[in-house]
C-alpha cells in the first residue's frame, strides 16, 4: 500500500499515520519528523531547514525532495509507505510522480483529512509529543491517561513537549501556506482518480475507522451495510467458520469408509463421548 495523507497542519495526519503504520507494518514517512530530526542533529540539511520551519514556511523543495528520494530508497519501503506531510505543493507532487514512476511504484490512494479551521487551531495549541517515543497527544482533547500515560520506550510517564512551531504566530502562517500551496493538491490528485476525502473531526478512534474504510482495510459491518457493497460478506463468512471446523472429522470418515475398523472406532468414540455429554448436567447440579 502506497499512500499519501493530505491535510492542513493539525488535521491529525501524523496521529493517524502512526496508527496505520502500527496496524499494517508499513512505514510512516513524515517529512516534518525527518526535518525536525535533522535540525536536532544539527546536520547541514537541518541548519538549512530550520529558519523556514521556525517561521512556518515550506522548506526548500530541493532539500525535501533529496530527503524523500533517500528515504524511499530504503528497503523497508518495498512493502509500501505512508507519506505524511509530503507532497506539500505542486512541484513536490510532480516530482513524487516522476520518482515513483522511476521506481515503478505508483500511488494507490491519497486521503484528504477534512477539518474546520477553528478546530485546527484548537488541536495545534493542545498538541504535545512524547520526547522519548514520539507519540502525539492533545492535552485539550486526548490527554494521555491510564495505560496510555506510560511511555512504551521508558516505562515512565510520557515526557510531553510542545513543538517549537506550534505557537500562535507560526500556526497562522502554516495555515496560510497550506491554503495557498497545499490545497491545490486536492484537485491534482482528484484528476488522477486517487483522492479519497474523510471527515477528520471527532474522536481519534472514529477517524481511524473512517481512514480504514477509505483504504478498504477493515470495513465495519455497519459501514458495509450502509454501502450495501459488503452486505453479502457476513452471511458467507459466518457459516464458513463452523463448517471448516467440522470438515476434518467429516473428511476423515469419508476417507476411511471401507475398513471395519471405522465403525469400531466410531463406536468407541461414541462410547467415549457418552460420559462427556452427561457431565454438564452434573456440573450444573453441583453449582446449584
Ligand atoms: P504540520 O503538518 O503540523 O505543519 P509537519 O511536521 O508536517 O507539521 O511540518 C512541520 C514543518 O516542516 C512545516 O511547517 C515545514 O516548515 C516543514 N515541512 C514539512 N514537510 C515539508 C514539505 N514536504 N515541504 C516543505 N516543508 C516541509
Amino acid at each position: 500500500m502506497r499512500i499519501v495523507l493530505l491535510g492542513a497542519p493539525g488535521s491529525g495526519k501524523g496521529t493517524q499515520a502512526q496508527r496505520l503504520a502500527e496496524r499494517t507494518g508499513i512505514p510512516q514517512i513524515s517529512t516534518g519528523d525527518l526535518l525536525r530530526a535533522a535540525v536536532a542533529r544539527g546536520t547541514e540539511l537541518g541548519i538549512k531547514a530550520k529558519a523556514a520551519m521556525d517561521e512556518g514556511r515550506l522548506v526548500d523543495d530541493a532539500l525535501v525532495l533529496g530527503m524523500i528520494r533517500e528515504r524511499l530508497a530504503e528497503p523497508d519501503t518495498r512493502a509500501g509507505f505512508i507519506l505524511d506531510g509530503f507532497p506539500r505543493n505542486l512541484v513536490q507532487a510532480a516530482a513524487l510522480d516522476g520518482l515513483l514512476a522511476e521506481l515503478k511504484q505508483p500511488l494507490d490512494a491519497v486521503v484528504q483529512f477534512e477539518v474546520d479551521r477553528a478546530e485546527l487551531v484548537k488541536r495545534i495549541s493542545g498538541r504535545r509529543t512524547c520526547a522519548d517515543c514520539a507519540c502525539v497527544f492533545n492535552v485539550l482533547t486526548s490527554p494521555p491517561t491510564g495505560a496510555a500515560a506510560i511511555c512504551p520506550r521508558t516505562g515512565a510517564p510520557h515526557r510531553l513537549i510542545q513543538r517549537a512551531d506550534d505557537n500562535e504566530a507560526t500556526v497562522a502562517e502554516r495555515l496560510r501556506v497550506y491554503e495557498e500551496k497545499t490545497r491545490p493538491l486536492i484537485a491534482f490528485y482528484q484528476s488522477r482518480g486517487l483522492l479519497r476525502a474523510i471527515d477528520a473531526e471527532g474522536q481519534v478512534d472514529a477517524v481511524t475507522e473512517r481512514l480504514g474504510v477509505a483504504l478498504g482495510l477493515a470495513p465495519r459491518p455497519a459501514a458495509a451495510a450502509r454501502k450495501g457493497a459488503a452486505a453479502k460478506r457476513p452471511p458467507r463468512r459466518k457459516p464458513a467458520r463452523p463448517a471448516r471446523r467440522r470438515r476434518p472429522a467429516a473428511r476423515a470418515e469419508k476417507r476411511r469408509p471401507a475398513p471395519k475398523k471405522v465403525p469400531a472406532r466410531a463406536a468407541r468414540k461414541k462410547r467415549a463421548g457418552g460420559p462427556r455429554t452427561r457431565k454438564p448436567p452434573a456440573r450444573r447440579r453441583a453449582r446449584r
